[in-house]
């Protein structure tokens, strides 16, 4: 059941007001299909948008990278972000040049970001970003040591002030353009899974697991 949900005056949506989603549960599935954000935080003044992988678990997305990257050090100080996820689902090609469009579905969620420091969260954190893009790899992985949890840092961020903006269906021209002779649509654009590629290294005889067959982002 979706929890009902206000935006704020910073999460409430200007322009095109009829395409904003304030539900929960469907935030949370463009947030499940998707696995790519951008996080957008200020130091001194300057915006940095840094491109990075995320999980979702309830109310919280984690986020991890090396401990020394800017990224991570700023927020471990618990720095306001911005998160922003973009499904990309089509290019509306409208008679007019103005009403050209993309069919998306986007999330934005705005909060402080703190660092996951209990050992045991930080583990189970990576685990659901890991079960997040690629269900059933992490079991089958060699499991992070000492070393390489040090140099890892993890940080979450409440979902607690977002919005979503979806748009789908055709083009929508202007009354008096619908006669404009040009090829109007829409050209769906989906994400392309190929052939998993066999490491060169790996020792014979290991087939692609069973997660990877097909591999898929549909929620
Ligand atoms: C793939 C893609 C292409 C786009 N191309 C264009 C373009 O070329 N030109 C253009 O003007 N707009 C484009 N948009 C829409 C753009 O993201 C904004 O929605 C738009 O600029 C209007 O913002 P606003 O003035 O309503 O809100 P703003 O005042 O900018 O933002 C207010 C609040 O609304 C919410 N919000 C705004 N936009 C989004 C969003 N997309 N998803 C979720 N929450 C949102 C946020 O919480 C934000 O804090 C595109 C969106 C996507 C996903």
């Amino acid at each position: 059941m979706s929890l009902p949900f206000t935006p704020t005056p910073r999460t409430r949506l200007v322009r095109e007001a009829d395409r904003a989603v304030y539900d929960r549960d469907a935030v949370y599935r463009i947030l499940d299909e998707g696995f790519l954000c951008h996080v957008g935080f200020a130091v001194e003044g300057q915006p940095f948008v840094i491109p990075t992988s995320y999980g979702r678990k309830d109310d919280c997305l984690f986020i991890h990278g090396s401990a020394a990257s800017r990224m991570l050090r700023q927020m471990k100080e618990g720095v306001p972000v911005c998160v922003t996820v973009t499904l990309l689902d089509g290019l509306v090609l409208a008679r007019s040049i103005f009403n050209h469009s993309m069919n998306y579905r986007s999330v934005v969620v705005l909060g402080k970001a703190t660092l996951v420091d209990d050992p045991a969260e930080k583990i189970e954190a990576l685990r659901l970003l890991s079960e997040h893009i690629i269900p059933g790899r992490w079991a089958d992985s060699r499991q992070p040591n000492e070393r390489e949890l040090k140099a890892t840092s993890v940080l979450r961020v409440p979902i607690e002030e977002f919005s979503a903006k979806v748009r789908s269906g055709p083009v929508v021209d202007d009354e008096e353009d619908y006669s404009f002779p040009v090829w109007a649509g829409v050209v769906p654009l989906e994400m392309k899974v190929g052939e998993p590629i066999g490491d060169s290294r790996m020792d014979g005889g290991l087939a692609v697991p069973g997660y990877l067959k097909p591999y898929s982002r549909a929620r």
